[in-house]
């Protein structure tokens, strides 16, 4: 593990948009949390949608990752304990925005979040998870730099498999200068509909590419993992038994016993 005394991170990762990174983030942050883990999300997408996805207002947040990217504040004061027992959130503020430019000729730009978490004095944790803006950005840059893993949530669409390439060059590029250590731990298929023929398979068409590197679990299309969002509670708190629920909370203990924990 990189950072010994922080916890093994995550990157949660795809430069699409809308294929279900941030509600991947919240709820298996909050699957592990269940399960007893000590868990820290990080919200490194200037939309701060996991922000708000676990009931943080955005306005009343005073440090958040833009302030640990520009090296004007440090991880253990800008962590957030959430409503929940053992799920800690470091939030997204508005000017994350501004981060990307105004760090274009900063020294050490990809290694910002690294650093930070190298200088990190405080408990650790169990698992870390970063939740990655929609681009290959210096955003997601510095979050593949900082991780241990990389989790790729993948839409079973269509267009699923384009872009991957581009984002698996992305992995080696970062592993070959920034990042030798940089696992690709799993993709995990998500809004899958196995009642719809194209989903059933581009499934096959993942698996069969993909081998053991994709989760055994996957995540339905369910309504109320979409629903659950703007009750700014993670779904497992809206509705325990709807399958969106069931299936973060076996995508939780398939990483755990992934990572033989
Ligand atoms: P990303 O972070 O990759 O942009 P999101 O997690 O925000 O993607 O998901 C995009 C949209 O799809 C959101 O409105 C979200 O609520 C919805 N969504 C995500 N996963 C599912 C799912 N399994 N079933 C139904 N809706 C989903
Ligand atoms: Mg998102």
């Amino acid at each position: 593990m990189k950072h010994q005394g922080f916890g093994p991170v995550t990157a949660v990762a795809n430069q699409k948009g809308g294929v279900g990174k941030t509600t991947t983030s919240i709820n298996l942050a909050a699957s592990l949390a269940a399960l007893d883990q000590k868990v820290l999300l990080i919200d490194l997408d200037p939309q701060g949608n996991s922000t708000s996805g676990l009931g943080v207002d955005q306005q009343e947040v005073e440090s958040g990752t833009y302030d640990i990217l520009m090296g004007e504040s440090s991880i253990a004061s800008s962590i957030v304990k959430t409503e929940y027992e053992n799920l800690f959130l470091l939030p997204a503020t508005r000017d994350l925005s501004g981060a990307e430019v105004e760090l274009v000729n900063a020294s050490g730009r990809e290694q910002r979040m690294k650093d930070a978490f190298t200088a990190y004095q405080g408990d650790a944790f169990d698992h870390v998870f970063i939740d990655c803006p929609p681009a290959l950005s210096l955003l997601t840059v510095n979050a593949l730099t900082a991780s241990d893993y990389i989790m790729v949530t993948l839409q079973t669409e269509f267009y699923a498999m384009e872009g991957l390439t581009q984002l698996m060059d992305t992995i080696r590029r970062i592993r070959r200068g920034l990042n030798p250590e940089l696992n690709m731990e799993g993709i995990l298929l998500t809004m899958v509909d196995r009642r719809n023929n194209l989903s059933t398979q581009v499934e096959q068409d993942v698996r069969a590419y993909f081998g053991s590197q994709v989760y055994e679990s996957v995540i339905p299309r369910n309504v109320r993992l979409s629903e659950a969002p703007s009750f700014g509670v993670p779904v497992m708190y809206h509705d325990l038994k709807s399958k969106g629920a069931q299936a973060y909370l076996e995508v939780a203990q398939e990483l755990m016993h992934r990572r033989a924990i």
